[in-house]
């Protein structure tokens, strides 16, 4: 198990033996480094902080103007809105440390997802009547489960896992199959299965394993336990916040000023090491060296490379070293999700016009509609429209503009009501962002088995960081447990 006391431990290594190192000699007009990471998200600054602490010289390179990747705060007349990354769980322990180490404030988070109301095959339907409701095809037990909580329901009840990196253990490689294959093995109706599709975590019934989802859920659990009431899953996506404060923390924290301000903290830590609009197109590797090369001709030489890309991106880089089937069939096949939200203002709640539940889930195009309050009153509200799985994955053939406009007009057909009370405040598919490719990584059925339990080994002298690589975690824990991870690593070889 990675321990982080363990690794502070090791901290005797130096600098100066390995900027010495013989490998590195003759090369005249790369820059040196000890570690040259690739990538400045939350993965790629808490490897480069860690192994700058041990005193080590790193260079963190990036595409980007910014540092933070997936963490991405905009100004909006509302203030600052997150459309990356937002909620920090109780259990965030590397994002705590690191918000309390740089100074940043966490504060609970005050939104609240109104009431679901369900709309599928064009009717409005009431999750509450649902069993009785004709139109529900699904048999036995299943007919209680409301429809848009079908996918998730049933990913909750078979999750066999009781310990976070359980999903990676072989005695359950025959669990590497689809939620689709799932069902029938358990036998439940194809009306259940159909019902799934418009709910399924991961990409999709066909296109996600239960290996994958099971490990975000078995994780999901973990905060759960942290919390004073059992939670509540009565929205398709997240948890009830609970509200309560344990040692100062509600259930769900937000970054006081928004999340960009701890990938920025991190950078302003790092100082010079971070070098932005550093477009990696080639690393070649060694036994003893690696040797990065950027877009513009700078080149940069480390004893060792930390890759903190998504595969969507790294893919797109040319890798020269020893054949390495297992790493090159992970990065050229790991599938990647998509996420596109429309953040609205809502000046009315149009919802108290209409009478009908303020949020929504539907089996139309876009998805869910998530009425956001924290006064549950009068007044104006804030609401976002959240593209999953395939509808996330179908919104992405749109551009930005015409994006919005299939937002909008399919909102005002379900909800008349809501016409000329919503103001578009942003709009961000990650799928289109030409630095990511899309939201988070998936694993397809079978890529347990192919790849996932191996792919982190390093290539060469090259280290794979990135939420990607997770073995426990999710979400930005998962970013800084990988960071750590190869920190460890690195400073375990060097
Ligand atoms: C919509 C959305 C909501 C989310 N919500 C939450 C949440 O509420 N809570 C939570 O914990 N997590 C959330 N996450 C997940 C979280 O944002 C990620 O897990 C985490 O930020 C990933 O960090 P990373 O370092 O692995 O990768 P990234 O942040 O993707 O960093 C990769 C970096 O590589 C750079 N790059 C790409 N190509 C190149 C290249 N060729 N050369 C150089 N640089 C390159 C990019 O510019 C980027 O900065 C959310 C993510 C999304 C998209």
């Amino acid at each position: 198990m990675l321990n982080r006391r363990n690794f502070l431990g090791t901290g005797a290594l130096g600098a100066a033996s390995l900027m010495a190192s013989p490998s590195l000699a003759g090369v005249t007009k790369a820059e040196k480094a000890d570690v040259v990471i690739v990538g400045a998200g939350l993965s790629g600054m808490n490897a480069a902080m860690l192994l700058q602490d041990l005193g080590m010289k790193v260079i963190v390179l990036d595409a980007n103007d910014k540092v933070g990747g997936r963490v991405r705060t905009v100004d909006t007349p509302d203030g600052p809105l997150d459309v990356g990354a937002s909620q920090v769980g109780r259990g965030y322990a590397r994002v705590i440390d690191a918000c309390q180490k740089l100074g940043l404030k966490l504060i609970p988070e005050d939104r609240d997802l109104l009431t679901f109301g369900v709309h599928m095959y064009d009717q409005w339907i009431d999750p509450k009547t649902w069993a009785a409701n004709p139109l529900n095809l699904t048999v036995g037990e299943e007919r209680n489960i409301p429809p848009h909580l079908m996918g998730s329901s049933i990913v909750h009840k078979y999750n066999p896992l009781k310990e976070l990196d359980e999903w990676l253990d072989p005695k359950y490689a025959s669990m590497d199959i689809s939620l689709r294959q799932l069902m029938q093995q358990k036998g439940h109706s194809e009306a259940a299965i159909k019902l799934a599709e418009y709910s399924s975590p991961g990409i999709g019934v066909d296109q996600t394993s239960m290996l994958r989802m099971w490990q975000e859920e078995t994780r999901g659990a973990l905060d759960r336990r942290l919390g004073t009431e059992p939670s509540r899953r009565d929205h398709p996506f997240g948890e009830a916040n609970d509200h309560k404060l344990i040692n100062g923390l509600a259930s769900i924290s937000n970054i006081e000023g928004g999340t960009f301000q701890l990938p920025k903290a991190m950078a302003a830590r790092l100082g010079d090491a971070v070098r932005l609009k550093k477009m990696v197109k080639q690393i070649d590797l060694t036994d003893k060296s690696g040797t990065v090369t950027c877009a513009d001709g700078s080149v940069y030489v480390g004893r060792f490379v930390i890759s903190a890309l998504p595969f969507t991106m790294l893919r797109d880089v040319t890798i020269n070293g020893r054949p390495n089937p297992i790493a090159r069939k992970a990065i050229t096949t790991m599938p990647y999700a998509n996420t596109a939200r429309l953040y609205l203002h809502v000046e009315r709640p149009f919802w108290k016009d209409d009478g009908m539940a303020p949020s929504f889930s539907t089996d139309g195009p876009i998805g869910m509609f998530w009425a956001i309050d924290n006064h549950t009153g009068e007044g104006q509200h804030r609401a976002m429209v959240v593209m999953v799985g395939t509808v996330g994955a179908a919104i992405a053939r749109y551009g930005h503009e015409e994006a919005i406009q299939f937002i909008l007009d399919e909102l005002a057909r379900l909800r008349p009501a809501s016409k000329g009370l919503v103001k578009v405040r942003t709009y961000k598919d990650w799928a289109r962002d030409p630095l990511q490719r899309g939201c988070g990584f998936s694993l397809a059925p079978g890529h347990v088995n192919a790849y996932a339990r191996k792919m982190n080994t390093p290539w060469q002298v090259m280290h794979f960081a990135g939420e990607h690589t997770r073995r426990i975690d999710y979400g930005m824990e998962a970013a800084m447990e990988s960071g750590e991870r190869v920190a460890i690593e690195i400073a375990g070889r060097a």
